[in-house]
């Protein structure tokens, strides 16, 4: 038998398609290792699944971390995260939204979203306990092999997933099956996770547990900014910030860098001047000033680090005074390393967008081989942005077989 099409993996993206190829009676295979379906999807968002966020399609592109992330445009705008909403929505399953940004299903269990995403496939199409070894082109179509099986087909759709978490099934077999076919790919890097630094929990000990709500975080001599929320942990930093900020931080470490500059408070530098400066008028102790502008923790850390006595701010020197804006605004961390690309939540890298056509998400040198989900070189901040992605791919390749197969008539 000859397959329309066959998708290996069983995440968000190849459930996506198969949800459309089943609406449309397809004649098609999932291939999935795992004994289940959505192994990852199930831990994702502290297993309550953050499905998807509030943003337009425009503030959904801003807010990615790679240069080439417009390349997400044409799917995104197909099917976005309010598509998203409206997909689940008609499965009797409605989301709600946390954080004014977030949204999570009603039932607060990942499950839910599963199940959800699974309702709609046709059953006998989905095989389980398939490991997909090899994917090879004979006679204009592709040979599939499994452990055990043999399949032909006319397309293949790859949504393996990257190296995050291989214990969900995610072990970065996309890459092994597109360099084989000669297609480039970007290796997979961590993105989306915690940084190690030995100075933290030594210097910084008493703060353990301690956040900055809106922290800066540089990386000097590159112009990566990043704002938000950051964490001191026994092992270092972490945050929504640092977890952004991390496969910048990487690079960096890979360029010879190793340090970084937080700052220790939520005000910009003007702000922080402004206050100084009222301060100073107001004839404040040095730690009172402080502790109105950041955690009461760093406040103290701060005034040891600087080693002002605890005079009156108008008492500071103009030395002392510069020393204070330089630890508050640009405190310099040495980062040994981040955390490794198989406990990052996602990964950077992946099959190369410029082997893939945007709109379709099809293998531009290959007619009929599609690369969708993380196993390409695209990935969001934590927010509900990768598992939407995935969907919106899965969902503009699936159109793409189906628009083939018609042609084919
Ligand atoms: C702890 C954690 C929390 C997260 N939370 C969120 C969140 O709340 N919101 C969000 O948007 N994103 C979240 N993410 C990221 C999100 O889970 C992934 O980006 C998303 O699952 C990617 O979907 P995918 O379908 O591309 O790949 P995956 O979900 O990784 O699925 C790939 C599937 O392919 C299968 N497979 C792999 N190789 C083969 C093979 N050779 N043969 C057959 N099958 C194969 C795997 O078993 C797996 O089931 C989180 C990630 C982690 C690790």
């Amino acid at each position: 038998m000859i397959y329309d099409a066959i998708i290996i993996g069983g995440g968000p993206a190849g459930l996506m398609a198969a949800n459309v190829l089943s609406e449309h009676k397809v004649r098609f295979l999932l291939l999935e290792k795992n004994d289940q379906l959505g192994r990852k999807l199930l831990i994702t968002g502290g297993k309550r699944c953050n499905v998807t966020n509030r943003y337009s399609v425009d503030q959904f592109i801003s807010n990615l971390n790679f240069k080439h992330k417009k390349f997400l445009y044409p799917t995104l705008k197909s099917f976005g995260p309010e598509d998203v909403i409206m997909f689940f929505k008609k499965r009797n399953l409605n989301l709600k939204l946390e954080e004014n940004l977030k949204y999570f299903p009603e039932t607060n269990k990942s499950s839910s979203v599963l199940d959800a995403l699974v309702l709609g496939i046709d059953q006998s199409c989905i095989k389980l306990r398939s490991n997909v070894k090899n994917i090879r082109i004979e006679d204009g179509l592709f040979s599939i092999k499994t452990a055990e099986e043999h399949y032909l087909t006319k397309r293949v759709v790859i949504a393996t997933g990257s190296n995050a978490y291989p214990y969900t099934g995610s072990s970065g077999d996309g890459l092994y099956f597109a360099e084989k076919l000669g297609i480039s790919v970007i290796p997979f890097t961590p993105a989306e996770t915690h940084v190690y630094s030995a100075y933290i929990p030594s210097v910084f000990k008493d703060l353990q547990g301690v956040s900055i709500s809106n922290s800066e975080i540089k990386i000097p001599g590159t112009k990566v900014i990043h704002h938000g929320g950051l964490l001191f942990t026994h092992f270092g930093l972490s945050g929504p910030a640092i977890l952004h900020a991390a496969e910048d931080i990487d690079e960096a470490i890979g360029k010879g860098i190793s340090d970084i500059t937080i700052s220790l408070t939520d005000l910009s530098r003007d702000e922080l001047i402004k206050s100084m400066e009222s301060a100073k008028q107001q004839n404040e102790l040095i730690i009172k000033f402080l502790e109105s502008i950041t955690h009461k923790s760093i406040a103290r850390k701060v005034l040891e680090l600087t080693t002002i006595p605890n005079k009156n701010m108008k008492e500071i020197s103009v030395k002392q005074y510069q020393t204070l804006v330089d630890v508050l605004l640009t405190m310099k961390i040495p980062i040994d390393r981040v955390e490794a690309k198989e406990r990052a939540f996602v990964n950077k890298g992946g099959i190369s967008t410029t082997e893939l056509d945007p709109k379709t998400m099809q293998i531009k040198k290959i007619k009929g081989l599609y690369a969708i989900g993380e196993t390409v070189d695209v990935h969001g901040p934590i927010g509900g942005f990768n598992i939407t992605i995935a969907m919106s791919a899965g969902y503009a390749a699936a159109h793409d077989i189906i628009h083939q197969i018609e042609q084919e008539k």
